[in-house]
């Protein structure tokens, strides 16, 4: 029988004991319909995300709420949205109670007095081309300057089609700003013209992807098995897709037989009632989703399909102690 021991020596053992005390549960939550941008491509306004449900605005209900959260077994709070840092209030109601992590554009910078050791995401699209194309401005000019330094903050770079040959300058620039980044590609959500992938690009992408890792170790949060998946949408001999997504919200998944999945694991509205049914867009062709959450997600559900070889389940390993670098459950 193949078992953990057998197939790692001392070094990679150490580092399995590490994740496998961790036991993280999370689930996303919806702070707001509301953003200061307004991004082509955004998955949450493209799909009416944002009409779902209106916000609920007490913060005294959102304690409430997030304390029924603990109760179902959630140990981490996702927060996105719309943008939460125009609802701090909300926010704080979960910061003060459980692990946090707020996905931000970054143009307002979360007061690290109230929030010292948050976990922030700052969502990046490209280059300044780029960014002014898709997004309206180039963000990195404002957010680079809100988080300079900051040891609780990554940029969440969303690689498209048209980044490819240039990802090295964006790393550098982040780099400078003495924060880390994690990569994730586009799924072009509103079909804008040139950014959708082709085979080829998402073959080129891995590899310029991987370069990225091995050049700048200590900016770069990434694994290249994830690389590989993401970009092929293959994991072992089987295909990413609604059959085998792990990030469906619990009470809405009717699939039978149902995949290994996230447990526990619920997308809420903004009024705390509503629920979407999965971490990004409700109309989204599963076919065509390259979420990056979603395939961590998946590699990381699957750990016994990865126990056929050492270097399987390294790879497994590996894309674990990202996700848990990533929310700050291992230190970078
Ligand atoms: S900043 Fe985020 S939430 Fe706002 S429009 Fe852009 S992608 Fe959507
Ligand atoms: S759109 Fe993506 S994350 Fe959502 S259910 Fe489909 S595959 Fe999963």
């Amino acid at each position: 029988m193949i078992t953990v021991s057998s197939l790692l020596d001392r070094d990679w053992y150490e580092r399995y004991k590490r994740i496998s005390q961790l036991n993280m549960r999370s689930s996303i939550y919806d702070v707001t319909n509301r953003c200061n941008l307004r991004c082509k491509g955004c998955f949450f306004f493209s799909s009416g995300e944002d009409k779902v449900a209106g916000e609920e605005t007490d913060p005294a209900k959102w304690g409430t709420f997030v304390e029924a959260e603990m109760q179902r077994g959630v140990n981490l709070a996702i927060l996105i949205g719309g943008e939460p840092t125009l609802c701090l209030d909300r926010v704080e109601q979960f910061y003060k109670r459980m692990p946090t992590f707020c996905a931000t554009n970054g143009l307002i910078k979360v007061p690290r007095d109230r929030f010292p050791d948050m976990m922030v995401g700052i969502s990046l699209w490209g280059d300044e081309e780029d960014e002014k194309r898709l997004r309206g401005q180039n963000t990195f000019l404002i957010s680079s300057k809100n988080y300079t330094g900051d040891p609780y903050t990554y940029y969440l770079y969303t690689v498209t089609p048209k980044q490819i040959g240039r990802t090295e300058r964006v790393i550098k620039n982040i780099r400078d700003a003495g924060l880390k980044v994690h990569m994730q590609l586009l799924s072009n959500d509103e079909g804008v013209d040139g950014f959708s992938w082709n085979e080829a690009e998402l073959g080129d992408l891995c590899m310029e992807m991987d370069e990225m890792l091995d050049a700048y170790p200590d900016t770069v949060i990434s694994s290249k098995y994830y690389h590989k998946v993401i970009t092929t949408g293959k994991m072992l001999d089987r295909t990413f897709g609604w059959q085998e997504c792990p990030s469906v919200t619990e009470p809405m998944d009717t699939r039978n037989p149902r995949p290994k999945r996230l447990i526990r694991f619920v997308r809420w509205a903004s009024d705390l009632q509503s629920m979407h049914r999965c971490c990004t867009s409700a109309t989204r062709d599963c076919a065509t989703c390259k979420d990056g959450a979603a395939h961590m997600s998946w590699i990381m559900v699957n750990k016994r399909a990865h126990m056929r070889s050492s270097r399987d389940f390294q790879n497994w390993i590996e894309v674990y102690e990202m996700f848990a670098k990533l929310y700050q459950f291992l230190p970078w």
